[in-house]
């Protein structure tokens, strides 16, 4: 069997392998990031929706950009409609087209100097003396070992590296989304806003969802309780009802399925010789399901740790602690409330989603578009439901 042996091996070439592996790159390590399917970005399975707090950690560009997004606009089961926006701004998001925006992520590691390899399968980790030292890897049909000072598991919902490595990465079905999504198009879409519609009888503890990608079309999603989908209620059932019910003559140009995690952050997110980033280590906001804004930030910040601790080569768990500490001081928080909020709304009857939402019908215009902001206007608005939640966030 070949061995190659580099500073920093990454698993996975989505958002949060992509911004690891150009981090490290940038401070000189020597990177590869490896990529098990034939093309970066494909199969999308986003629904494509970001939040403008993404200007600052990437430039935007236009190429990846398919629509502005001036607001948000939720519906209650009733028809209740709460429309967010954001004080003196226009744009507050955007709907990406994630086919360009993850190989724009991944040529721009690949600008920094890391070595960039599709149709390359990770199947094990090499382990030695406590510490992760390589991962094995099947390409072309050839089996390979990369050893490397630090491995990332940047792979993904489905991510084997961090059980692989021995820590615990179970996702109970009660803390999972799943999710059905048509890329839609002939149908009348609201141009600039995303839609939300809540309900138990549309997606219980979920919700469905209209991300528009210009004029007349959209991601068309449903997205349920893990705990709640099998035959014949899947997501996909969901999915079918709520296009027929909205759409019945758009036509669908794309289909398909995934999980999101929303259990919130996993205990360890490293281990000696690892680091576990975006939706590997569950950095997804519980309430939404999204999670390319954390998949980014903690990508900057894993390839900024690990190329200190590579230099001063002391690839501990401990060392590699920075890592951790710095997510959790940077959206830690933002988090934990969320995954509060998901398990108080989600449980919700329609009766009491209805009268959950009252506070906030009509227009609920944000100071700043954040995550943070957002969450501290639902608790200002609704203390009494939300009474638990303030302690952690104020
Ligand atoms: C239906 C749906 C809608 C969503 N909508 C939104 C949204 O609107 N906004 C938002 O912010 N988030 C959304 N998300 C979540 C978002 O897609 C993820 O949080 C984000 O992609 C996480 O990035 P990542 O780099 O951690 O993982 P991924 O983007 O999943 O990338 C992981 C990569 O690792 C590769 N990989 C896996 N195993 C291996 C292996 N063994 N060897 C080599 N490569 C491997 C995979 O092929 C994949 O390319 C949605 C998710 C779903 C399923």
């Amino acid at each position: 069997m070949k061995d190659e042996t580099y500073d920093v091996v990454v698993v996975g070439a989505g958002p949060a392998g992509s911004v690891t592996a150009k981090t490290a790159a940038d401070r000189g390590l020597d990177v590869l990031l490896i990529e098990r399917n034939p093309e970066i970005g494909v199969p999308v399975k986003c629904a494509e929706g970001v939040s403008k707090e993404i200007e600052q950690f990437v430039e935007i560009d236009s190429r990846w950009i398919c629509t502005d997004i001036l607001g948000m606009i939720t519906y209650g089961p009733d028809g209740t409609q709460v429309r967010l926006s954001v004080e003196g701004s226009e744009v507050v998001g955007y709907v990406l087209e994630r086919r360009l925006f993850d190989k724009v992520l991944a040529q721009e590691a690949a600008r920094a100097g890391a070595e960039v390899r599709v149709k390359t399968q990770a199947h094990r980790v090499i382990k030695e003396g406590g510490y992760v030292k390589g991962v094995q890897v099947t390409a072309g049909g050839e089996e390979l070992c990369l050893y490397a000072d630090v491995v990332v598991g940047a792979d993904g919902v489905e991510s084997r590296i961090g059980r692989w490595a021995g820590i615990d990465t179970t996702l109970p079905l009660v803390d999972t989304y799943i999710c059905a999504q048509f890329l839609m198009c002939d149908i009348e879409v609201k141009r600039n806003y995303c839609e939300m519609f809540l309900g138990q009888e549309i997606a219980p503890k979920g919700y469905a969802w209209i991300f528009p990608k210009g004029t007349d079309s959209a991601n068309v999603g449903v997205g349920i309780g893990g705990d709640v989908s099998g035959e014949p209620y899947r997501a996909l059932d969901y999915l079918k009802a709520f296009v027929n019910a909205k759409f019945p003559d758009g036509k669908i140009l794309a289909e398909i399925y995934g999980a999101v995690p929303l259990s919130g952050p996993i205990y360890d997110t490293v281990a000696n010789g690892l680091i576990l980033v975006g939706d590997a280590a569950r950095h997804v906001q519980p309430i939404t399901g999204g999670g390319i804004l954390e998949a980014i930030q903690g990508g900057t910040i894993a390839g900024d740790v690990i190329a200190k601790a590579v230099r001063e080569k002391n690839l501990s768990k401990r060392r590699l602690m920075e890592y951790e500490k710095r997510w959790r001081r940077e959206f830690g928080k933002v988090l934990e409330v969320g995954l509060k909020t998901k398990n108080i709304v989600a449980n919700m009857s329609d009766a009491e989603l209805i009268k959950f939402l009252r506070p906030y019908a009509g227009d609920m215009i944000l100071k700043e578009y954040s995550e943070r902001a957002f969450l501290k206007e639902l608790i200002k608005r609704n203390p009494k439901i939300l009474f638990s939640l303030a302690r952690v966030i104020f």
